[in-house]
């Protein structure tokens, strides 16, 4: 494989679901009330909010943003205005040491030995930038931000569209063979090879399951990655 550049997702694949379910979410959740009522007069914040009323169709009193930003929490959803917030407060929580990104081991070795090989590496995740950014800058190794030329995050496309990675693709300069993508993700796989990059998806034990018949390969950990 001659192998240019590698795109990594997060979740699932360099850092536990768990840390993002059991980390991150509750501290939005537990932060958000506070959060926007000491910065409910921020020009950005006020975006944000006008953001949540136009997708939920009418005006919204204070306790209805809070409540929704909460229900949409609990969904699970993919949504910028939520991204958005919730990177703010994870900032802040990052910053002042209450928040710690996990990176898996494997995962970290491998990272920094493509780098040294010269391997640019990007991070594609549905995470907003600022929280990709975020997570690797306070890490169980430090700031590992050096490591990647470029993040991507759903302002790009939706990640289970093979026109996002097409984007990237044009983004990054580099020919889609020349390009590995990684993730947990059966649906991101399928339209990542469809744009012709090629893919690994990684089956973390406690993430994931092997799915018979899949038609791309399916590693459980970075150290099988051989390039
Ligand atoms: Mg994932």
């Amino acid at each position: 494989m001659d192998i240019k550049a590698i795109i990594t997702d997060i979740e699932g694949t360099t850092t536990p679901i768990s840390f993002v379910k059991d980390v991150l979410f509750p501290y939005s959740y537990q932060k958000i009330e506070e959060f926007l009522k000491n910065h409910w007069e921020e020009e950005e914040i006020k975006k944000i909010v006008e953001d949540i009323k136009h997708i939920e169709g009418r005006d919204l009193s204070f306790e209805e943003i809070v409540n929704t930003l909460r229900r949409w929490i609990e969904e699970d959803r993919k949504i910028t205005p939520l991204k958005q917030l919730q990177g703010i407060i994870w900032e802040d929580g990052y910053k002042s040491g209450e928040l710690k990104g996990y990176i898996y081991p494997d995962a970290y070795e491998k990272l920094k030995k493509w780098f040294e090989k010269g391997i640019k590496l990007y991070v594609y995740s549905s995470g907003s930038v600022k929280a990709q950014k975020l997570l690797f800058s306070h890490t169980n190794y430090g700031d590992l931000t050096y490591l990647f030329s470029g993040y991507f995050d759903t302002k790009i496309g939706s990640k289970i569209e093979s026109e996002s990675y097409k984007k990237i693709l044009e983004n990054i300069g580099i020919s889609p063979e020349n390009i590995l993508f990684l993730s947990d993700n059966p649906e991101e796989i399928k339209a990542a090879a469809q744009s012709g990059i090629k893919v690994y998806r990684l089956v973390r034990p406690k993430d994931a399951e092997y799915i018979e018949n899949f038609p791309y390969p399916q590693i459980t950990s970075f150290e099988e990655i051989n390039i």
